[in-house]
């Protein structure tokens, strides 16, 4: 493809049309700057960790309230996003039910959170649980914690409209791949892999689990990207109890699994939330491994025998781009005085993606945020290489 270079300086540059790039392409956009912005494979495409069919939104992250707050924060803006683009259904009030175990600290600290939050929230007994739910086998220890206003975001079409609504405000979407950035001080242009080059004062770096590719000196050993495996089990004809309004979506905290109802017709979602093989996102192969799909079996056979038979109808290979904590880095490159990191959703950002949108864009013009104030979480400093989860 012959090369060119755009005429047009730009505010800021977004590389990457993820959840957290397409926001905060939208956020800066609205907030009165000049946007490009730029993915190498198109918004929530296949590769992209924003790229599944459905993300859960929920209040609850045991004492890491300002994740809470983060949530209570961007559920309204995605639902004010979605009544403008006239699609409501992409957020379903499912509900959001923690199955917990007695004595377990981290939803006990959920429990407190919330209340201070000032979030709705039920706590549920074993016996609650059972008379609700007679579909799902409890230990005798379980409780729960039931979210009402919690559920599930549509993805990959909602990443899809925060492009779209973002155009009509006026940025400008170049399918384009970056490269990475030479030199240090005041960076004035990029240049992408068509041999275009890009100018703008800001440039906002937001490339989900490829950002260790992109910066592979500052990140390789700070941004994990793990291979995660999805599934979805077809429910048997005329069966309600395992879709709305009789299953909410779930996270059985012993077990490590969480899913969602049947949305759509799409079938019973199931996915186990611990760390995969590193991978990388260009290349991983997409397809089920057996191992995978025999734990999947199992759990469901375990936890909702009334689906031990249920075929497989889809599986989803995708890739959670964590951080040693799991707390996102937002931060100015350290090299770069007009550069800015994006990224490190670690396996729960999607959620976020309204908040961090807000906090990248207050970032890069210069401002705060009064509902999101800067917090040292978000820091490359905090950021370590060896991988300590302390953020679920
Ligand atoms: C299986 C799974 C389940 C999850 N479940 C949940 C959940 O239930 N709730 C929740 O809140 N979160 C969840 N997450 C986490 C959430 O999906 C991610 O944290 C979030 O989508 C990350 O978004 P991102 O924009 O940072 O990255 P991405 O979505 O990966 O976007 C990065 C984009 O950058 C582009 N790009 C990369 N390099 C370049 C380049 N050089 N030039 C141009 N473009 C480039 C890519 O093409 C890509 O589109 C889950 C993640 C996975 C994988």
């Amino acid at each position: 493809m012959a090369s060119h270079t755009t005429s047009q300086t730009y505010d800021v540059a977004v590389i990457g049309a993820g959840v957290f790039g397409a926001w905060t392409a939208y956020s800066l956009q609205k907030s009165g700057a000049s946007v490009v912005l730029l993915d190498a494979y198109g918004p929530a495409n296949a590769r992209a960790s924003s790229g599944g069919e459905s993300r859960i939104i929920r209040m609850g992250y045991g004492a890491a309230e300002v994740f809470t707050r983060w949530s209570m924060h961007a559920l309204p803006l995605w639902k004010e996003l979605f009544a403008q683009v006239g699609r409501p259904e992409l957020f379903q009030q499912t509900g959001v039910l923690w199955i917990a175990h007695e004595g377990e600290p981290y939803a006990l600290a959920t429990l407190e959170t919330l209340a201070r939050a000032g979030t709705q929230f039920e706590k549920l007994s074993h016996e609650d649980l059972s008379r609700r739910y007679p579909q799902i086998v409890f230990d005798s220890d379980s409780w729960g914690i039931f979210e009402p206003q919690s559920g599930v975001l549509m993805a990959r079409r909602a990443v899809q409209a925060v492009v779209a609504e973002a155009q009509k405000f006026g940025v400008a979407y170049k399918a384009e791949a970056a490269l990475t950035p030479s030199g240090d001080g005041r960076l004035k242009e990029i240049a992408t892999a068509n041999g275009s080059t890009i100018s703008a004062a800001s440039f906002v770096f937001a490339c989900g689990p490829w950002l260790p590719k992109v910066f592979p000196e500052l990140l390789g050993g700070r941004i994990f990207p793990t291979r995660q495996e999805i599934f979805f089990f077809g429910v048997p004809s005329g069966d309600t109890r395992f879709a709305p309004p009789s299953m909410p979506t779930w996270l059985q905290m012993r077990d490590e699994f969480y899913g969602m109802p049947d949305l759509e017709s799409r079938g019973f979602k199931i996915a186990h939330d611990h760390h995969g093989p590193l991978v990388d996102p260009d290349a991983q192969s997409r397809t089920a491994t057996p191992e995978a799909i025999t734990a999947a079996k199992e759990f469901l056979a375990r936890r909702f025998p009334a689906l031990k038979d249920a075929p497989i109808v889809e599986s989803r290979v995708c890739q959670y781009e964590n951080t040693s904590s799991g707390d996102f880095l937002i931060d100015r490159h350290p090299s770069f005085e007009n550069v800015w990191l994006v990224g490190g959703g670690s396996g729960h950002g999607f959620k976020h993606g309204p908040s961090a949108g807000e906090y990248a864009a207050a970032r890069v013009t210069g401002k705060t945020s009064a509902a999101l104030p800067i917090d040292p979480r978000f820091s490359l400093a905090t950021k370590q290489t060896m991988q300590q989860r302390a953020v679920f």
